[in-house]
């Protein structure tokens, strides 16, 4: 079993939350001036909020000091190494460790946060965490000594806190890791514009398909359904996520919906249906039922997309957890929970009839 334990960071006083964070900034790279005298445009997301003298963007880690941006850099809430797969990654060199690691603060407010205790901290008001102190060498560091072959940025949304994920990627690459980033793909052109050049995998949550379901969650679908077409125009390996909700996002004509605009921009994009658990302010819920998962799954296939899986539920409909040549249906990586085993030498190639399967399926070269 992987060791899961969270790495052994030295944690900081106890101090306000956005009193400890405020401390640990740099100067924004993602940031234009204007429109109005003295005020700051960022642009890491798609709120591309108006900071005026003294304040803070929505996400609450982005404020004006003394003229400048400043933003999240050198620390983590949480450094965990767990498989790739538990990030919901499964076409990334399956069974590898990662080092997943987390800021706090995030452009949306889900209900059904699962990380709500790093991504919801300052609006909760939970001072019970502290920021950990940590320079990108020595994540990266620690990511090689526990040989993990991927580095994530996850738990809250990274385009927050870009300039440092950006950091941590050019630091990674150059020990030629695999770079993630898990998001919520509220994104802008310059973010991946930004990220690009050190990122390789874009694991975006496609959460809605209507705009009152993302108003909700304080976002917005347009800007989620571009950045997944510019990111795979830009090159990223995309893989996209829905957590079908009940009474939120489970009618089968919205998700067929969702299928069809991924396959518009490639129908290799592999789609993930995660049933939703209980949690945060959604406790009151029922777990989502497994059947209305299965037939969304068989609309996708319907509809053109070649990869779709169906995760989080019982382990006799694991089968939709394995990944399988579109052409013969031969198993080429079979899955149990977030353990991986490969039927085939080379997944990039089904060994039974010859068909390409796309993704990243072998590291780049260490350049350390
Ligand atoms: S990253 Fe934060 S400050 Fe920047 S636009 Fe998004 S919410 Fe606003
Ligand atoms: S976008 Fe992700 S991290 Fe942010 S609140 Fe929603 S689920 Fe949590």
């Amino acid at each position: 079993m992987l060791d899961r334990r969270v790495l052994p960071i030295a944690r900081s006083t106890a101090a306000p939350l956005a009193e400890a964070l405020g401390r640990r900034t740099a100067r924004a790279a993602l940031v234009e001036r204007g429109p109005a005298e003295g005020a700051l445009r960022c642009t890491a997301c798609a709120h591309r909020c108006v900071i005026g003298p003294g304040r803070r963007g929505a996400c609450g880690v982005r404020f004006e000091r003394d003229g400048a941006l400043r933003v999240p850099f050198g620390y983590v809430a949480r450094a965990n190494v767990r498989f790739v797969e538990t990030n919901t990654i499964y076409h990334v060199l399956p069974g590898a460790r990662a080092l997943t690691f987390g800021m706090y603060g995030c452009d949306l407010r889900c209900g059904y946060c699962q990380n709500w205790y790093v991504s919801q901290a300052l609006r909760e008001r939970d001072e019970r965490e502290g920021p950990s102190d940590i320079s990108s060498d020595q994540l990266v560091g620690r990511a090689v000594s526990e040989s993990c072959r991927v580095i994530c940025a996850a738990y809250n949304e990274p385009a927050i806190s870009a300039e440092w994920v950006h950091d941590v990627f050019r630091r990674a690459k150059e020990r030629g890791l695999v770079t993630a980033m898990i998001t919520d793909g509220n994104a802008t052109r310059e973010l991946l514009e930004y990220m690009r050049p050190v990122t390789d995998v874009y694991r975006v949550d496609l959460k809605g398909y209507t705009e009152e379901q993302y108003r909700s969650l304080g976002g917005r679908l347009a800007p989620v359904l571009e950045s997944i077409a510019l990111a795979k125009k830009l090159g990223f390996w995309v893989e996209v996520v829905t957590l079908v909700v009940p009474h939120f996002n489970d009618e089968l004509p919205g998700l067929r919906s969702l299928a069809m605009a991924i396959a518009r921009v490639d129908q290799d994009i592999p789609w993930h249906l995660n049933a939703f658990q209980p949690r945060y302010r959604m406790r009151d819920r029922p777990p989502m039922s497994a059947g209305l998962l299965v037939s969304a799954a068989g609309s996708a296939y319907a509809k053109g997309l070649r990869f779709v899986y169906v995760g989080n539920v019982d382990h006799e409909l694991g089968e939709l957890s394995h990944t399988r040549c579109p052409c013969c249906h031969e198993t080429i990586v079979r899955r149990r929970g977030y353990e991986s085993m490969l039927e085939a030498a080379d997944p990039s190639r089904c060994p039974r009839c010859g068909a390409a399967i796309p993704g990243l399926w072998r590291a780049p070269k260490s350049c350390a």
